[in-house]
């Protein structure tokens, strides 16, 4: 079963730096395995999970590596997640397995303040560098592991190429174009359709 949500299993805690020193930096570092069926300990490769979003499968080519720091801003904690992983993904266009590396890092804003609903949308709008998650209260550590599956999913792509002039599968026969022409087409060379076939080009270009 592919993963959609974020597994039970991801706990990541970073600590909190000392209270009201601007310049305390804490930091963290996970390489995290995700497997398909957790609790088999190290496995193979096969075994990695795949995450389903969007429409598009994406399993697992490596661990899924994770970096936070945390530092106070005024009465916030600004935390930077950077994530990085490899996926084996299909390609958008011919549908080959297609390798690609995820890397991006996100901004959260982890604030004690009790913003209105009204507040936060305003601040989510007016500054889109960070994302704002309300605080019950500052403990010695801090779950982020929502914001890090969050980081991960906003990281996926919703179209993947295997080549950027992928020439996709022939829309009659299903056959990849990139490995050359499929029966179709050497059929639609027939002298017999060449006037039929320039007036759909014609059309295609209007
Ligand atoms: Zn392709
Ligand atoms: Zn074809």
């Amino acid at each position: 079963m592919p993963i959609t949500e974020k597994p039970d299993s991801w706990r990541f805690e970073i600590d909190t730096p000392e209270l009201g020193n601007e310049d305390a930096v804490t930091t963290a570092l996970w390489e995290q395995e995700v497997l398909s069926r957790p609790g088999l300990g190290s496995a193979p490769d096969s075994a990695r999970a795949e995450i389903l979003y969007d429409g598009l499968l994406f399993r697992f080519a490596s661990p899924l590596k994770i970096e936070a720091e945390a530092r106070w801003a005024d009465d916030s904690l600004c935390v930077t997640i950077a994530v990085k992983a490899f996926f084996t993904t299909q390609c958008s266009r011919c549908l080959e397995p297609t390798d690609i590396e995820i890397l991006d890092d996100f901004m959260y804003l982890y604030s004690l303040r009790k913003k209105t609903a009204a507040n936060r949308n305003a601040t989510e709008e007016t500054d889109d560098e960070y994302q704002v998650v309300p605080v019950a209260s500052w403990k010695n550590r801090l779950d982020i592991s929502d914001q890090v599956w969050e980081s991960l999913i906003l990281t996926l792509p919703t179209q993947v190429l295997c080549s950027r002039d992928c020439r996709g599968i022939c829309p009659t026969c299903g056959k990849s174009l990139n490995s050359g022409e499929c029966i179709c087409s050497s059929e639609t060379k027939d002298p017999r359709f060449e006037k039929l076939l320039a007036i759909q080009f014609d059309q295609d270009t209007e």
